[in-house]
């Protein structure tokens, strides 16, 4: 469905870049470095002429070859093995060779000479994929889960990728794509006939089509929702006065699960005290130990707001004390002053001390943590509550590692079919919202989609790809 839409929406005078169905690519696919086995990937129409310089001859298609990789003088520059996948059944959808050398750099390297003095181009960040794309062998969201495979930092953001690869994620916005489309067909015939005309039973039939779409639209963005939490992670506003422990806990709860404390590659946040990772969730601590004292200076100053603008964002709070400390009136203010209705968790830090039980609770909406960081009693509840708050699901199960744009889509096609219910009386603005919301849901696959949107997109993959 959503390759069908694809290709209509090209044939419609959206076409690809010329170059990028014209020319000939060439990338390294694998690491720089050393490596028992280097690939060089060639795709596009003069990949079998590439072959027969570099080979003597075109290889069988989809068989293994071992061949001699040879310099336009005849000298050996390796050996190796040759697979060809002749168009359409190739990755790209173009002709493609993949060259399997030895994993030696210089190796690689004279191999990818070779084949530019045949004529190929190097290839840019994704440039394979992004051939994929235009050639209709998978759609934007595909695209997209490709990347998000190869940067995957844990099992379960691993295997939501790889189902959203699989195509369930494209395949469930294509069904709504599909029962908008049979409901916009609906209502645009009732269009053409006159109010009184038009029979209260299709009216109801209308209505209970967008209650359904409105339901399954609903359960896919919760998905969406809860597995674009493995990507961003949560956000966590840590408020406590110093010595209560803060660090302590935080090196507790990544200690206990071998984490990564390192900030998200290519971003900067400079007022995150720490990023930890639970089960693969990216957890983000703000400290807002600093926002209590007035600024010294302009950068101090610049440096609270950040800190204020990252909590005001946070998706919960982490409010440290120590074990039979009463809540202190700072503490309070500063609570008050974070988003309202956002889970609360309150730490009672040093239970070895007062040789208390760890224990739970919840007190109102809000949880109560009793716990030890020094001994680490108790932890493991703090550890699922954040766990639990982030939305996360063992195994990955049943999510889908939505990007941000695919939230945005999801929730402007939410939006106009909330609107559309509002406006079942008035056909021709039920009419639009149904076709914005459907338009909405199509960008996510890529069916209609600005040149700029795929260069940013492929523009962040890995060479090669
Ligand atoms: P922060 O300023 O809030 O980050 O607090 P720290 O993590 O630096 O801890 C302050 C002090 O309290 C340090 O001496 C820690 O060893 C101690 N501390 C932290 N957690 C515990 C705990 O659970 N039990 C005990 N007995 N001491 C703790």
């Amino acid at each position: 469905m959503a390759h069908q839409q694809n290709a209509r929406a090209r044939s419609e005078g959206e076409s690809p870049p010329l170059a990028a169905r014209t020319d000939t690519i060439a990338a390294v696919a694998t690491p720089a470095g050393r490596g028992g086995i280097g690939v060089v990937r060639i795709s596009g129409p003069r990949t079998r002429e590439i072959a027969a310089g570099v080979l003597g001859s075109v290889p069988e298609a989809r068989h293994a070859t071992l061949a001699d990789f040879r310099t336009a003088q005849g000298t050996p520059i390796d050996s190796g093995i040759a697979l060809f996948f002749p168009a359409p059944r190739s990755y790209t959808g173009e002709d493609v060779l993949e060259l399997q050398g030895h994993g030696g750099p210089i190796v690689m390297r004279e191999l990818l000479r070779r084949c530019v003095a045949l004529g190929a181009r190097v290839a840019q960040p994704g440039e394979f994929t992004r051939r994929a794309f235009l050639n209709d062998r998978i759609d934007l969201a595909q695209a997209e889960s490709v990347a998000d495979l190869i940067d995957a930092s844990s099992t379960e953001a691993a295997a939501s990728a790889a189902r959203s690869l699989a195509g369930e994620f494209s395949q469930r916005i294509a069904s709504l794509v599909a029962a908008l489309t049979e409901l916009r067909m609906h209502v645009e015939a009732c269009i053409d006939f006159p109010e009184e005309e038009i029979d209260p039973a299709d009216r109801q039939a209308l209505q209970r089509k967008l209650a359904d779409i409105r339901s399954a639209h609903a359960a896919l963005l919760e998905e969406a929702r809860q597995g674009a939490v493995l990507r961003e992670g949560l956000t966590v506003a840590l408020v406590g006065r110093p010595n209560v422990g803060k660090s302590s806990l935080l090196n507790r709860l990544a200690g206990e699960d071998v984490a990564i404390v390192t900030p998200i590659a290519g971003t900067t946040r400079d007022y995150v005290r720490a990023t930890i990772e639970l089960e693969g969730v990216p957890i983000h601590l703000v400290d807002t130990a600093g926002l209590r004292d007035a600024a010294a200076d302009e950068v101090e100053r610049i440096g609270i707001e950040r800190t204020w603008a990252a909590a005001a964002t946070a998706g919960a709070v982490l409010y440290i004390t120590e074990e039979g400390e009463q809540p202190r009136s700072e503490d309070a203010a500063l609570l008050a002053r974070l988003p309202p209705g956002i889970p609360r968790v309150r730490v009672f830090n040093k239970i070895d001390l007062t040789r208390s039980a760890a224990s739970t609770h919840a007190v109102d909406k809000d949880a109560e943590i009793h716990l030890s960081a020094k001994t680490g009693d108790g932890v493991a509840a703090l550890r699922a509550w954040l766990l639990q708050t982030a939305g996360w699901r063992p195994h990955g199960e049943g999510l889908f590692m939505a990007r941000e744009r695919h939230l945005v889509a999801l929730r402007t096609a939410g939006e106009r079919l909330g609107s559309a219910e509002g406006n079942s009386q008035a056909f021709e603005l039920f009419a639009e919202d149904l076709r914005i919301a459907q338009d909405a849901l199509a960008e996510i696959t890529g069916a209609f989609s600005a040149d700029d949107l795929l260069g940013e997109i492929f523009s962040r993959f890995c060479i090669g790809k």
